[in-house]
């Protein structure tokens, strides 16, 4: 396995890895870049079919918190890190507190946060060895009710200001009467059709699984269509909240939708879907600034913050994107390209 000539590894300031015996545990650190401060992310446990699997996945995930960091201006970098088992088997207290250990060895150049297979409670484990666990617990909301450190509300709510602003921008409209088709009915899916559904917009919804579209059809008047179908129904609005790449090869000409706005990461299958989507007339809200409501919570829980300081900060992704579009169209290119670029700017010098 290569390391220094490894596709994803460029710029990559720091990997480190980490083995404990007698837990089993196997991981990886991985820290992009830290110019504009500590760099942040979550930890993933997931049953990776090699060590060259989990590195490619940790310094991808490490390099797209950097760009998320920068563009939410946090004083963050972008850090991620992987623990090579089965979260549903392997998984004990012995392996979260070596977990610890091994961030804690970082100095804090590493903050840890929760990821797929990495419940809160694991967090609370390595919190024992090391200073540097997030998530951990939640002083407030941004909507001032009961907190309870999970933060897909704030996830939620940062792409709902940010589907509006793309709204006002592309549509010339507020949501009344919108018609949002979203992809994914969970955390944040289903947190984001409450939010359109109270601003008077129309949803078209689907799920692999049943239990929350019953729902949505009783309190939203929600229609429901198969998952194949989602991307291409006739709506104003593509909301992918599921898995990555719903902007593929196969997708990309059957959407209809003029604006594309939604919770989940890694949307475009290749960075050429961006330019196509552009091509199309489409636009396209960049995911790791819509979606950046999350790491924006966890960033005020870590300091002296408040409800309000967290709301309005998360409302300033609204702005951040409102800007990502205006550039877009003044350099004729891709709102992807415009929103890396930015956040290149951003983190490559420190400010
Ligand atoms: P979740 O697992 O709670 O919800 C995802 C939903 O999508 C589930 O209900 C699942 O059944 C459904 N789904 C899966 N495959 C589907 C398919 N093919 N078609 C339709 N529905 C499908 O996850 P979440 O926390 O709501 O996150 C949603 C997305 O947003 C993920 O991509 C996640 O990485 C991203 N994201 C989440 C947060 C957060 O705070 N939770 C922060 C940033 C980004």
């Amino acid at each position: 396995m290569s390391l220094f000539e490894h596709k994803a590894y460029n710029q990559h300031e720091h990997v480190a890895f980490f083995q404990h015996k007698s837990s089993g545990l196997k991981a990886i650190i991985a820290i992009h870049n830290t110019n504009l401060g500590p760099s942040l992310g979550g930890c993933r446990m997931w049953p990776y079919s090699s060590s060259e699997e989990a590195l490619t996945d940790v310094l991808r995930l490490s390099k797209g918190m950097s760009y998320k960091a920068a563009m939410a201006n946090l004083k963050l970098g972008g850090g991620k890190s992987v623990i090579i088992g089965d979260p549903r088997k392997g998984k004990t207290d012995d392996m979260m507190l070596a977990m610890g250990d091994f961030v804690q060895s970082l100095g804090g150049k590493y903050i840890c946060a929760e990821d797929s297979g990495i419940s809160v409670d694991n967090l609370k484990v390595m919190a024992r060895r090391t200073d540097y666990a997030s998530g951990t617990e939640a002083k407030f909301r941004y909507d001032g009710g009961p907190a309870d450190g999970n933060p897909a509300p704030s996830t939620a709510y940062g792409v709902f200001v940010g589907l509006k602003a793309a709204v006002r921008y592309k549509l010339n409209s507020d949501l009344r009467g919108i018609t949002v088709a979203i992809q994914g009915l969970g955390h944040v899916g289903y947190r984001l059709a409450e939010h359109l559904h109270h601003e008077g917009a129309k949803l078209i919804v689907t799920d692999i699984f049943p239990d929350n579209l019953d729902k949505a059809v009783e309190q939203f008047g929600a229609k429901v269509v198969k998952p194949g179908e989602i991307h291409a129904v006739q709506a104003d609005v593509f909301a992918p909240c599921a898995l990555g790449a719903a902007i593929n090869d196969d997708s990309i000409d059957n959407i209809k939708a003029g604006v594309i706005a939604g919770a989940a990461n890694n949307q475009l299958a290749e960075d050429h879907h961006g330019d196509r989507l552009k091509d199309k007339g489409i636009l396209y809200a960049p995911d790791y600034v819509i979606n950046a409501g999350g790491v924006i919570d966890i960033y005020h829980q870590r300091m002296e913050s408040s409800a309000d300081n967290l709301r309005q900060h998360i409302e300033g992704i609204g702005d951040t994107l409102t800007d990502i579009f205006v550039r877009s169209a003044e350099e004729n290119k891709a709102t992807s390209s415009v929103a890396n670029k930015m956040a290149e700017e951003r983190f490559l010098s420190g400010c």
